[in-house]
């Protein structure tokens, strides 16, 4: 990224050098030197030197950290020079001739002084006079501005590197754009988030590079594009949509303008962009559950409230068997809203973090033959059997959170078989890995719908899932508890032959066949 246009570092440097060279020769000396005045130092630090060995230079140093910033900032300057004439410690030339006579005159910029220049001559040369004066007077004035020049340019350099750091340290891309709307710059987090590098995208118009689209997928690039506003000073304007990345992928983003006018009438912009396809998700993801839970509610609510009000209105006449018909509705409805409610806190439990899992050497079959019992009740169409390999190893597990599991998975496979059936449950190792299954001869599992079903509020898209209560919690409930065990779940089906939901757990999490135990 280029924000500031590059420093011209190099051209300063090389007219301090011709002041310098020019200097010497204009005032007959054979040696010079440049300083500038370093602020935090307090001292002249020695930036260009012309016809002095790194020896005579050293010989300089303490002149000048100690005699001539008193020089420099004086304006007698000149008059001074004979104090210096007499000090042992003047340098010597290159060719190792004494420098003698020897002038010095500070940099001024107004009143402050940014440096000093100084000519040298041999021992056996004239001493400099007041004619020679306003000689260097005369670079001493080019030199100023050069090395005041200097100092601003490594400011700007300065401050260059730190806007650059800024802005390719930032976590939110941020895109520069011309008044022609044409891709000035952009930051690395852009280029992650676009998935274009800079080489690609800089000079193209923006909207070929973002394709902009508000949440409906209309293009918000040509006609409701901000930057077709004509702000009369800076001013930023916020927006939500859908840009496209290289790869052809939609990403939900926030976007503030920060809108700069320009000569053209068009405005220039910086474009910070964030990334809020998570939060969208959030949000999508808690409307879904407010429905859901409304619908989830609404049917139990009203079966509840119908009965109970055909019980009090009945004023005694009701039948034994119709009393017990609206009572046993009412019980089991309430049974219903229990477990919705405590699916809810499970899962919202489960989100808050890991699971705490309390273990303890569990014997699945067991668990298996008690929500088999559990559940036979409800499942009068169907046939619950429950089969166990001989020698199926004890497991280290919570055993509340598996009978969780087991329930969720067999009361679905009952739920979506409604013509019944053969319900199997089924243990067995295989290797090192523990495996058990639900299997019905229900509905199945479309290929489409077997990776999102274990997400949350999924449900499958067809007449008889629909028919059937339900959240689509069961399943991401299912799935993180049996990921928080170190295994995993999976589902095989066939529509309209049947499913088999298998848990895999690692061999590790046992500790004994049950025949041992
Ligand atoms: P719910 O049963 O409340 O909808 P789940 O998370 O338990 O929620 O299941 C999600 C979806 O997976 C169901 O809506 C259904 O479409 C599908 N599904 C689950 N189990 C079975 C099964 N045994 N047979 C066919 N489809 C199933």
């Amino acid at each position: 990224m280029d924000l500031l246009e590059a420093t011209p570092q190099v051209d300063i440097d090389s007219t301090l050098r011709v002041i310098l060279s020019d200097a010497i020769e204009a005032l007959e000396g054979s040696a010079g030197v440049v300083a500038s005045w370093n602020e935090s130092g307090r001292r002249f630090v020695i930036t260009h030197s012309q016809g002095l060995t790194p020896r005579a230079l050293e010989r300089l140093r303490p002149l000048l950290d100690e005699a001539l910033p008193d020089l420099a900032r004086s304006k007698r300057s000149f008059d001074l020079l004979s104090d210096l004439r007499a000090n042992p410690l003047l340098p010597y030339s290159e060719c190792g001739s004494p420098l003698n006579p020897f002038m010095v005159l500070p940099l001024q910029v107004g009143s402050k002084s940014v440096g000093l220049i100084c000519v040298l001559r041999r021992q056996e040369s004239a001493a400099f006079t007041g004619v020679d004066q306003p000689i260097l007077d005369a670079f001493a004035r080019q030199a100023a501005v050069a090395v005041y020049n200097a100092g601003i340019a490594q400011v700007l350099s300065e401050e260059k590197r730190k806007i650059e750091t800024m802005f390719e340290g930032s976590a939110e891309g941020i895109i520069s754009i011309d008044s022609q709307r044409r891709v000035v710059g952009l930051n690395k987090a852009m280029e992650k988030l676009i998935g274009h590098s800079r080489e690609d995208i800089v000079g193209r118009p923006c909207h070929e590079v973002l394709e902009l689209r508000d949440w409906q997928g209309e293009s918000l690039c040509y006609s409701r594009c901000p930057m077709l506003r004509r702000p009369e000073k800076i001013s930023t304007y916020e927006t939500q949509g859908t840009i496209r990345t290289a790869d052809g992928q939609d990403v939900d983003v926030a976007m503030v303008y920060s809108m700069a006018p320009s000569p053209s009438g068009h405005p220039s912009a910086v474009i910070n962009i964030r990334d809020i396809t998570r939060l969208r998700e959030v949000e999508r993801l808690r409307s879904t559950f407010l429905s859901m839970l409304g619908h989830e509610l609404r049917t139990p609510l009203s079966l509840i409230k119908g009965y109970a009000s055909t019980l009090s209105m009945g004023d005694g006449k009701l039948s034994q068997g119709a009393m017990r018909e609206s009572l046993g509705v009412i019980e089991e409805e309430c049974d219903r809203l229990t477990k919705l409610v405590n699916r809810l806190l499970l899962a919202s439990q489960l989100e808050s973090g890991m699971p705490v899992l309390h273990k303890e050497h569990v014997h699945l079959s067991s668990i298996a033959a008690r929500v088999l019992r559990k559940i036979e009740p409800m499942a009068a169409g169907h046939n619950l059997v429950s089969d166990f390999s001989e020698g199926f190893p004890v497991l280290y597990l919570d055993p509340d959170l598996m009978e969780e599991v087991l329930t969720n998975l067999v009361e679905n496979a009952v739920k979506y078989s409604p013509e019944g059936g053969r319900i199997l449950v089924c243990g067995k190792v295989d290797r090192d890995i523990v495996e058990v299954s639900v299997s019905d001869e229900g509905i199945g599992v479309p290929l489409r719908e077997m990776e999102q079903i274990f997400e949350r509020f999924q449900r499958g898209d067809n007449k008889v899932v629909r028919r059937v209560r339900g959240m689509g919690l069961g399943l991401y409930i299912c799935r993180y508890i049996v990921e928080a065990h170190g295994g995993s779940i999976h589902v095989t089906s066939q529509v309209g032959v049947g499913s088999k939901f298998t848990i895999s757990l690692p061999l590790a999490c046992s500790v004994m066949t049950e025949k041992d135990g």
